[in-house]
């Protein structure tokens, strides 16, 4: 399998820096996988889960908006947040989930109701990303 050198950074870290095989990630129009070689574009990047194959397995992260630049050797993500499962705390990420659903039992404005359902999506992809990691799974 060929690779491609790929970057996954915050403002605040540098997340991934290594060969992949393949990466997966959510876009405003669904999944998609890039391999190398794939075509150049720049695709936002939607909340959701990261899932990096590379030389020596898979892992997942968690990752909150941002914008990804491909080339066919090179791919860089780069986001406003992301954790590795491990990294997630769980009950701040339930808490946070729960707070922004109340919010959204009241609130009318588009903006309010807009902030609160980003925050519910990123607190949900949170809670699910963290059910992965060994300690979680038991
Ligand atoms: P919260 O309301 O819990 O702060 P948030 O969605 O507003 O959540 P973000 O603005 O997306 O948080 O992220 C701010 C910083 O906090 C980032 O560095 C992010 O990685 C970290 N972070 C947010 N939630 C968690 C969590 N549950 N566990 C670990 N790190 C988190």
């Amino acid at each position: 399998m060929t690779l491609f050198k790929l970057a996954i950074l915050t403002p605040y870290r540098l997340l991934y820096s290594a060969s992949a095989e393949s990466l997966r990630f959510v876009t405003s129009d669904g999944q998609i996988e890039i391999l190398a070689g794939h075509e150049p574009f720049v695709a936002p990047v939607a909340i959701g889960a990261v899932r990096i194959r590379g030389p020596e397995g898979e892992r997942v992260a968690a990752v909150s908006e941002g914008v990804a630049t491909i080339r066919p050797d090179r791919v860089e993500l780069l986001i406003d947040a992301a954790e590795w499962p491990e990294e997630i705390d769980a009950p701040r990420a339930a808490a946070a989930l729960e707070r922004a659903k109340k919010r959204l039992e009241t609130e009318t404005m588009p903006w309010e109701i807009e902030r609160s359902r980003d925050a519910a999506a990123r607190a949900g992809n949170r809670v699910a990303v963290a059910a992965l990691a060994p300690s979680a799974r038991g």
